[in-house]
């Protein structure tokens, strides 16, 4: 070993210390490889197992209408933006999903971002700074508190999805603060709950906070033929930012705002993402269209997925599960020590079913649970074959009575 290299490994040392406790404390992250398609099955570590994993809720990230509109446009605009759309222009198409969006989510405006985690980096921080306060759902998603660490703000959380713990806050905070913001997620990705959008619009209405919303888990699954969980509430122009991502429901990549002409326009000024980072390439923004399209003629995939989601839990309630608090397609099966999730994780998957153990600090010590994906993907013969390993797994775990 030379002695540049030695000096390298010494000063990173630290981060082989970190890792190792990851490992002894069971929270290192194994990433397991997928070589096919996305779809009701995949190729997982050179196995064909059922997938319950991912957020592809409608099926469309293999759909053949958004293959072919992606494979037109990258015959014609080729493959890289080559540059930060405020600086270089902007491509028409863009322009034409904003347009498509807003007009899919009975908004006036819409502006899309690389990713849904960009499009809450980009808002929070447009939003508020120094002199604000943000009231913040307890369980939001990591993009939304990395946004409101950003942006200075002084962050109050209020207990998950209580509307009366949100108004205690907001009075006792009254008169400290310049602008307020109050967001939360639309449908929690741990839990599958919806949070009560139409008491905390009545709330933040009543102190004249700016609300926002990330609908990230809501859209395609919720609202009128899947138009999220504005819509699902009817508060269409009252809430302020909705937050949308393209990569679970929309089968593709990329973020998105959705809301007044006013909040969009400030975005395209002072959104740093927008601002400072290459837009997605045309073939993906090609194929968010597409998805819309097939959204916009017809409810069929998201009826399916409900009957799918309806029937599933059904049926995982029927065999003695405990499926928590979820009102929507994701399910999660609550089993309580992670190391149990663990193991009934592993045992899936060798019994071909790919679904993910989610422990501590995702979410609470002694909530750890096994996530299930549904989607409209999946066959009637699909669900039954995911419960019947379920079934047995839990049965040789003692999770349900043998
Ligand atoms: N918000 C929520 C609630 C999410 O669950 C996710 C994805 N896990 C995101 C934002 C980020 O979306 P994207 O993958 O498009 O960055």
């Amino acid at each position: 070993m030379t002695s540049h290299e030695v000096h390298i490994s010494k000063r990173l040392a630290w981060i082989q210390d970190e890792l190792e406790t990851l490992k002894a404390s069971g929270l290192y992250n194994t990433i397991r490889t997928i070589s096919s398609a996305q779809g009701a099955w995949l190729e997982v570590d050179g196995r064909r197992v059922l997938n319950f994993c991912s957020n592809n809720y409608l099926g469309l990230a293999n759909h053949p209408r958004l293959v072919a509109a992606a494979r037109e446009v990258l015959a014609r605009y080729g493959v890289g933006p080559a540059a930060v759309r405020s600086i270089a222009g902007t491509l028409d198409l863009h322009l034409e999903l904003e347009r498509r969006l807003a007009a899919f989510k009975r908004v006036e405006a819409a502006v899309t971002f690389q990713s849904g985690f960009c499009a809450n980096l980009a808002a929070i921080p447009a939003l508020v700074g120094k002199e604000d306060v943000i009231f913040s759902d307890e369980l939001n998603h990591a993009s939304i508190i990395d946004g409101c660490r950003l942006s200075g703000a002084r962050i109050v959380r209020y207990a998950h999805c209580d509307p009366n713990d949100l108004e205690q806050k907001i009075q006792e905070a009254q008169g400290t603060y310049r602008r307020g913001l109050v967001v939360t997620d639309g449908v929690f990705s741990m839990d599958g709950d919806v949070a009560p959008l139409d008491q905390i619009y009545a709330i933040s209405s009543k102190y004249d906070l700016m609300l926002m919303v990330d609908d990230a888990h809501g859209e395609g699954v919720l609202g009128e033929g899947g138009r999220g969980i504005v819509d699902h509430f009817g508060l269409h122009g009252k809430v302020d930012v909705e937050v949308g991502t393209f990569s679970k429901a929309f089968g593709v990549v990329g973020g998105a705002v959705a809301g007044s002409s006013l909040v969009v326009e400030w975005l395209r000024q002072r959104g740093r993402p927008f601002l400072f980072s290459s837009a997605v390439p045309a073939a993906d923004v090609a194929a968010t269209i597409a998805a819309i399209d097939v959204l916009e003629e017809s409810t069929e995939l998201v009826d399916r997925l409900w009957e799918n989601a309806r029937y599933f839990k059904a049926e995982m309630r029927r065999l003695g599960f405990d499926t928590g608090q979820s009102v929507t397609p994701i399910t999660p099966i609550m089993l309580g020590e992670a190391p149990l999730a663990q193991q009934f994780s592993r045992e899936l998957f060798s019994e071909g079913v790919f679904a993910m153990a989610i422990g501590y600090p995702t979410v609470p010590k002694g909530k750890a649970r096994i996530r299930v994906m549904l989607s409209a993907a999946h066959s009637r013969e699909d669900l039954d074959r995911g419960l019947e390993a379920f079934a047995r797994v839990g049965k040789r775990l003692g999770v349900i009575a043998g």
